[in-house]
């Protein structure tokens, strides 16, 4: 378990919607990004309750479309209202290499943030036209350089396989050149499509070719064989880190441990009880503004069931999985009698394996993971 708890601050603000997007994002709205400053900060003082934080994490959205100022007096706020004095702790942030220069980063190092997460997706030109980014290959390239030139020494990149076209091939050269920019951490996601965005019309109409499941899975395995050879430990279902790198905000998701969600449909997990914000940004504003106290749009408690069957499946993303010890003392279960069946079963299949101590995913159980997680859920 980790000392204190996460803190995540969404920022909603793009500067244009990429083709493939769901995530709570809006283009075309930077005019109200002072006002949602403003609101943040209420919100934080208002929730705050003097946490030790064990990491900070500003995602999107594109949070590097905060002004270096904006980020000081946010960053401010929090080291008044929360205990992150004389600890290291992680404060990242989600770059896109269209939006940022040297100035910017070395002014947001100053202020305190240690780890940059580069929204690179792809180093070839075509890929990231077609995905809709606003940025070129040679912008990620460069805005690597721009991250080392301002002192950032825990760098982590962020890309996509599994795009309509793409082959084996340029997967790996984007994998490999990805490599030699050397960086600390690497995540990467399989492409994944809402129905209602551009990317799945484009398909739907015969514009693009459908995603290729098949071509998909190579991919995954060509990067788990590559990375393991160029000497990054794979640590969960999507993530690699050379030695001490991993994300240590996003190990607090995976265990299942508590975080704080301050900006539109942030959600919170605290004393056994999920919370989500509005989804409404002018709701979100206003709210704050106004100094409204502040109301989640849901709260649910998570029953001691439910409570374990995330820790199995949250669990079982990490490479290492879970430890039947581990669950017994926050649960007071043993997995191995409560889920014998399943376990047997997924084990028989080689989706899962367990030395006595511990279950994880086989490389196979990692391609199907789906197939092993819902056998968890209470019935
Ligand atoms: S930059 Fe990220 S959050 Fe913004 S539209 Fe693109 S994918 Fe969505």
């Amino acid at each position: 378990m980790t000392d204190g708890i996460a803190l995540y601050l969404h920022f909603p603000f793009c500067k244009h919607k990429c083709c493939y997007c769901s995530f709570v994002s809006y283009a075309g709205r930077e005019s109200e990004i002072p006002g949602y400053i403003d609101a943040m900060i209420e919100e934080l003082n208002q929730r705050a309750k003097g946490e030790c934080l064990s990491s900070v994490f500003f995602g999107g959205g594109t949070p590097s479309l905060i002004l270096p100022d904006q980020l000081n007096r946010i960053m401010n706020a929090i080291r008044t209202l929360f205990d992150i004095a004389g600890k290291k702790t992680e404060v990242s942030l989600e770059a896109n290499p269209g939006t940022i220069d040297e100035p910017y980063l070395a002014a947001i190092r100053q202020i305190g943030i240690n780890r940059l997460s580069l929204g690179v997706q792809s180093l070839d030109d075509k890929t990231l036209v077609l995905l809709g980014r606003i940025h070129t290959a040679d912008k990620a390239r460069q805005a690597v350089r721009f991250a080392r030139n301002s002192g950032f020494d825990n760098l982590s990149l962020d890309l996509i396989y599994g795009i309509p076209g793409q082959s084996l091939t340029d997967w790996q050269d984007t994998l490999k050149e990805s490599v030699r920019l050397e960086p600390e951490h690497l995540s990467l996601y399989p492409l994944s499509l809402e129905d209602d965005v551009p990317l799945s019309g484009a398909i739907q109409n015969g514009e693009l070719p459908a995603i290729d499941p098949d071509c998909t899975a190579e991919q995954y395995e060509a990067a788990e064989d590559y990375l393991a050879a160029e000497g990054y430990r794979h640590y969960e279902i999507s993530n690699w880190a050379r030695e001490d790198a991993e994300c240590r905000h996003n190990t607090t998701y995976w265990q299942c441990e508590p975080y704080l969600g301050i900006g539109v449909a942030a959600h919170s997990y605290i004393d056994s009880h999920r919370q989500a914000n509005t989804h409404d940004l002018d709701e979100y504003i206003r709210i704050y503004q106004l100094r409204e106290l502040y109301q989640p749009e849901m709260v649910e408690e998570i029953a001691p069931e439910t409570q374990l069957a995330e820790a199995i499946i949250m669990g079982l993303r990490l490479v290492k999985g879970i430890e039947f010890e581990s669950m017994i003392d926050r649960f007071g279960i043993d997995v191995t009698d409560r889920y014998e069946r399943e376990m047997d079963e997924l084990i028989h299949w080689g989706l899962l394996e367990s030395d006595g101590r511990s279950l994880r995913l086989t490389r196979r159980g990692r391609l199907l993971g789906n197939e092993v997680f819902w056998r968890f859920l209470p019935q």
